[in-house]
């Protein structure tokens, strides 16, 4: 389930501290600790994932879960009516820095309506 190199595997075992505003047993969210928007939060599966890329059809319950989560940390951090931006860099092209699947979830200020 974990991977011993990962720092996001590390964070959802409670190894190394960050800000855990949520946990379950399939899915951990916490503060991301460089903000680019006054709410920026990760949601991460427990179950090290290391891009969308492994992301097959026997994960479709996880990721049903997962968005869910996301659909509640948005109403609880105040952003769901206002908008919000939900963000899966996969790969190097893509500027993934952590091999561990993750949605980064951003609002609280209107985003810059950009991709790439
Ligand atoms: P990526 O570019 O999509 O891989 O994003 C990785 C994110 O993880 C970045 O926004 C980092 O600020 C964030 N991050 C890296 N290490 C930590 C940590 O220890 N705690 C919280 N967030 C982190």
């Amino acid at each position: 389930m974990y991977s011993d190199d990962c720092i996001f595997c590390k964070i959802a075992q409670r190894k190394i501290s960050s800000d855990i505003i949520y946990e379950d047993d399939q899915v951990v969210a916490f503060k991301d600790i460089q903000p680019l928007a006054p709410v920026h939060l990760l949601v991460i599966p427990k179950n090290h994932l290391s891009s969308v890329n492994e992301v097959t059809s026997e994960y479709e319950g996880l990721i049903g879960h997962l968005f869910g989560v996301i659909r509640r940390l948005a109403q609880e951090f105040g952003v769901a009516e206002t908008g919000y931006r939900v963000v899966t860099n996969t790969g190097a092209d893509g500027g993934q820095v952590v091999g561990h699947l993750h949605f980064h979830l951003l609002g609280g200020q209107a985003l810059e309506a950009k991709i790439g």
